[in-house]
């Protein structure tokens, strides 16, 4: 495996640990399937072998995706995108690459997905969609799962949650109402989940369900 490719869970899910300014990589695997996570960085920096099948942003923020015409003029791959951030995908301003100088317009996404989607990968996995808004209109969060196995593989939380933190919301697109609505829906999730959950952001370092329940003040306003 080149390096700079982390396995986080088994041989299923990689981290990109080199991503710099950009956000989180990750890839999902079963077997030859190949799902890439918030794509900001090209094909070159893929392991050897690893071709992925299909694209999914958490959300259209441009230092989620700033490789991701690259790989869809490489070759035909679809992206998968939640519904209500088609419109952020496709503006240079809410997307935010302006900020980085870098105004950008990708080609839509060619499946948009809604809350409790369970999006299938290969034969044996699956990402459920847990709609998280306030980020962006269409943030999601992602729980992957194996066929028949009671236990969850892990959480992706993009940029709505982090460890200790959350995602901010005065950029376009942000809701701070909505930004407490879902994390309200996230705390009932995560009780719900296993404590040694792996919990993976769209920045920083891995975390877990329950240490966040436990420590993130942000799920644990005075009000809650
Ligand atoms: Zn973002």
């Amino acid at each position: 495996m080149r390096s700079g490719w982390i396995p986080l869970v088994d041989n299923i899910l990689f981290k990109y640990a080199d991503a710099g300014r950009h956000a989180s990589v990750y890839f999902v695997r079963d077997k030859d399937f190949v799902c890439l996570i918030d794509p900001s960085v090209d094909e070159r920096h893929l392991p050897e072998g690893v071709v992925p099948d299909m694209l999914l942003l958490t959300h259209a923020h441009s230092d989620h995706f700033w490789a991701i015409d690259e790989y869809r003029d490489a070759m035909a791959i679809p992206l998968y995108l939640h519904e209500a951030d088609a419109a952020t995908l496709a503006d240079p301003l809410l997307n935010g690459s302006v900020l980085f100088g870098r105004p950008l317009v990708p080609a839509p996404a060619s499946h948009l997905f809604g809350d409790g989607d369970s999006i299938a990968l290969g034969d044996t996995l699956t990402l459920k969609v847990i709609h998280t808004p306030g980020h962006t209109p269409g943030s999601s969060c992602l729980l992957l799962q194996q066929t028949d196995a009671q236990k969850p593989l892990a959480l992706i939380t993009g940029d709505t949650l982090f460890p200790g933190s959350i995602g901010r919301t005065d950029l376009a697109g942000g809701d701070q109402a909505q930004m407490a609505e879902s994390l309200r829906a996230l705390k009932t999730l995560l009780k719900s989940l296993p404590a040694d959950l792996v919990l993976l952001a769209g920045h920083g370092p891995a975390s877990m369900c329950g240490r966040e329940l436990q420590y993130n003040p942000f799920l644990n306003a005075p009000h809650d």
